[in-house]
């Protein structure tokens, strides 16, 4: 990979007119470390967040040695990046074939499910390979209700009776049970996770069978832009957070059992940018290279506020507008698709115009992961860059968080 100091020194040497992802080898590290730190538990990174080679490798060289993966592709690309890593399989509904795969060739032997009939699916599977249910961990996953950027109970997740039933079910079996839940993406109040905690409680205590391990999944916020025309969010640092956690679990009485957390976008979100270019301005609209079929699809909720980064071209002579005036752009993505235009505008000095740049940072989590090859365009250049995007002076601009009118 090439390397540079910043990404303004990528687009003035490059002068990319495609997309350019810039990668933070340290910084990846010292997040995915802080979190590791901060979490009185196992710390399990969600692949599909981002499950580049570079990435799991980084994090298999932060001393990440177990990930929460949720198809064969990404069994493939843990064993790849770190061959004695621990595996746990947690997609609650999975294909027969898939399920063979992961007990006889990746010798995963931990599994999450929400419904009985995939205790059968498993069930038969661990009778024909012969294996010891005792050597096997269950979690239930139980439905959770909270505010996050991204709800994810509508899809999975068992009721608490449900939930108690199949605990019942999977003990009397012989496996291990454990009790898991995924509370939505970037969520918005620390309380979710002691709701889903009280809950988790509530059917360990009616099911009376022994968990060996709680799983608290992700979830946890990462750092975006905000609105400069409103005071920044008072949002809790991970710090904080985690705090608020820890005495969830005490008071919850879980600090017993050992712990499982699944962070992805908090690993991840900081430690990739994205060098963008302006292949047209019309008025106040930006015409750019990536959109929401390529690198930007995770702002499509319009709920996440992306912090952006003006890089003027030198070669232009001329520009109109006054440059400390800094104004909303409505931006729009590189394909055909009329609905490929961003739902947050983007804050920038009015002189911005065709033939600029603008790194678009903290784009690290579901981005890459999330790219589609829809009207052939498909970026794929990583670079590798050493500062922050966040360091030394405050981006110029930050998109807002607000729909602009056409
Ligand atoms: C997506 C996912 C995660 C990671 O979520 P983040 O919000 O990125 O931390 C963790 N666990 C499960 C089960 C998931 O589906």
């Amino acid at each position: 990979m090439e390397r540079y100091k910043t990404a303004a020194e990528v687009a003035l040497d490059l002068r990319p007119d495609h997309p350019i992802y810039c990668f933070r080898p340290s910084v990846l590290r010292a997040d995915a470390q802080n979190f590791k730190k901060l979490f009185p538990g196992k710390t399990a990174y969600a692949v599909k967040t981002n499950g580049e080679p570079f990435v799991l490798k980084e994090l298999a060289a932060a001393g990440y040695d177990c990930f929460d993966v949720a198809s064969p592709a990404e069994f493939a690309a843990v064993r790849e990046a770190s061959p004695k890593a621990e595996m746990l399989y947690m997609h609650p509904i999975k294909a027969q074939s898939d399920i063979r795969l992961a007990l006889e060739q990746y010798g995963i032997r931990v599994m999450s499910l929400d419904h009985e009939d995939e205790v059968a699916k498993i069930l038969r599977i661990v009778r024909a390979l012969d294996i010891d249910p005792a050597k096997i961990t269950l979690f239930v996953r139980i439905a959770t209700k909270g505010h996050a950027a991204y709800e994810l109970s509508k899809k999975f997740g068992a009721a608490p009776g449900h939930a108690v039933e199949l605990l019942q079910r999977i003990h009397r079996i012989g496996f291990k049970c454990g009790l898991c839940f995924h509370v939505g993406s970037q969520i918005e109040e620390p309380e979710t996770y002691e709701r889903a905690l009280a809950s988790a409680d509530w059917i360990r205590s009616r099911a009376g069978v022994p968990i060996v391990e709680l799983d608290v999944g992700g979830g946890f916020p990462a750092v975006y832009g905000h609105d400069p025309r409103r005071k920044v969010p008072d949002l809790p640092t991970l710090e904080e957070l985690m705090g608020q956690i820890r005495s969830d679990i005490a008071e919850w009485a879980f600090d017993d059992i050992p712990l499982v957390a699944e962070p992805g976008r908090v690993v991840v979100a900081r430690s990739i940018s994205l060098i963008v270019r302006v292949l047209l301005k019309k008025g106040r609209r930006l015409y750019i290279n990536d959109g929401i079929w390529a690198s930007l699809s995770d702002s499509w909720t319009g709920k996440i506020t992306l912090p952006a980064r003006f890089i003027p071209d030198p070669a232009r002579r001329t520009r109109s507008g006054k440059a400390g005036n800094i104004v909303p752009f409505k931006v729009c993505g590189a394909t055909c698709d009329s609905v490929d235009i961003l739902s947050r505008p983007f804050w920038l000095p009015e002189t911005v115009d065709t033939g600029d740049w603008i790194e678009i940072g903290h784009i690290g989590a579901y981005s890459l992961s999330l790219r589609t090859r829809f009207n052939g365009f498909y970026p794929d250049t990583v670079i590798e860059v050493d500062t922050p995007f966040d360091a030394g002076e405050e981006p110029e601009s930050f998109a807002s968080i607000e729909t602009m009118a056409d």
